[in-house]
């Protein structure tokens, strides 16, 4: 069996802690080995560092990092481990520019190391059977709802209203992780973006897709959902209805419904080592894609001001 790949976390924020502790902890081809904090933060004993060019510096015997930071510091970090030679995990959005990961890709492919741009999403127990069941039928629309308490989930975290942080997009892309890869290929017709008068990022979009083959997809992002939250795709198709709802987790279809517990992110490192063991990279940018052409396209509209 070969040596666990020995990876340090950059960022030890929610998502460290909620879903990379754990997944790395339960992955015997991982070993965590150091973690870069500004804060100084530590995993019981383990080296730990304010900076990641202080961990590269040090000379800590690490072969991959896990960034876990906004995206909008992620392209220094990124660029700077690629260059010392070691294989990195992206958390989503891979980037905050669509240019900034085509170069992370190239600098990775000429480095020969590992580059995985992560979505979680895409990893929930229903996606993969609802891709094949939908292979093979015609589709003739889809609608994804996302709406959730922003209150709830993301308090207090400033960059996600700047740009670059995507606002209700940072939910939104985990929806169109899903649909870029369940769904033929799709382009924005027209949007609504609805901007808080005191924030940079939307707090609301309502976007019009189009098929390649010309179906409908319908999309509704609100983060002022109070009550019961919505994370459901339904897709209409020649066979029948075929619905995911929580985030992809339950999957019905005319034949039934079947459920499963979380395993995103277990599903994500193990896709991690997989990549690391062949030396290859997995670098799909089409959910960005799609953000940054409602960003180019949408209109905007101001809307009353928003505080945590
Ligand atoms: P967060 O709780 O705000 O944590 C981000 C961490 O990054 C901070 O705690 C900080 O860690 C570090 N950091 C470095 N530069 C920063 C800066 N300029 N501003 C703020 N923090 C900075 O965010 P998160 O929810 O973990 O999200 C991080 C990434 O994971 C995002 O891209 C997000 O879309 C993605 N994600 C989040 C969730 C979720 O449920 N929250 C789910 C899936 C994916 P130190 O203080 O240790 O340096």
């Amino acid at each position: 069996m070969a040596a666990p790949i020995r990876v340090a976390i950059v960022g030890m924020g929610k998502i460290a802690h909620d879903q990379h502790l754990p997944s790395i902890a339960g992955n015997g081809d991982f070993e965590l080995a150091a973690t870069v904090s500004s804060r100084g933060e530590a995993v019981n004993d383990l080296p730990h560092f304010r900076t990641l060019g202080e961990l590269l510096e040090a000379g800590v015997d690490v072969d991959a990092v896990a960034l876990c930071t906004p995206p909008q510091v992620r392209y220094d970090l990124a660029a700077q481990a690629i260059a010392a030679g070691k294989h990195v995990f992206l958390e989503k959005p891979p980037g905050a520019t669509l240019a900034e990961v085509a170069l992370l890709d190239a600098q990775a492919a000429a480095a020969g190391v590992t580059l995985f741009a992560s979505w979680h999403s895409r990893y929930a127990a229903g996606v993969e059977p609802a891709r094949q069941w939908l292979r093979g039928r015609k589709i003739t629309a889809a609608s994804i709802v996302w709406r959730e308490d922003v209150r709830v989930w993301h308090p207090g975290q400033d960059w996600i209203w700047e740009p670059g942080g995507l606002g209700v997009f940072d939910p939104g892309i985990n929806a169109l992780s899903i649909a870029t890869h369940i769904l033929p290929p799709f382009f924005l017709l027209e949007g609504r973006l609805s901007l808080p008068s005191n924030r940079a990022a939307p707090i609301a979009a309502d976007l019009h897709f189009r098929t390649s083959d010309g179906a409908p997809v319908h999309m509704d992002l609100d983060w002022r959902q109070t009550g019961p939250q919505s994370w459901d795709i339904t897709v209409e198709t020649d066979g029948g209805t075929l619905k995911l709802e929580k985030g992809g987790a339950v999957l019905t279809t005319p034949e039934g419904t079947q459920a499963t517990d979380d395993r995103e992110y277990p599903g994500l490192y193990a896709r991690f080592a997989e990549l690391v063991h062949a030396g290859t990279r997995d670098v799909d940018t089409a959910p960005l894609r799609l953000v940054a052409d409602a960003f180019l396209r949408g209109h905007r509209l101001t809307v009353e001001e928003f505080h945590d």
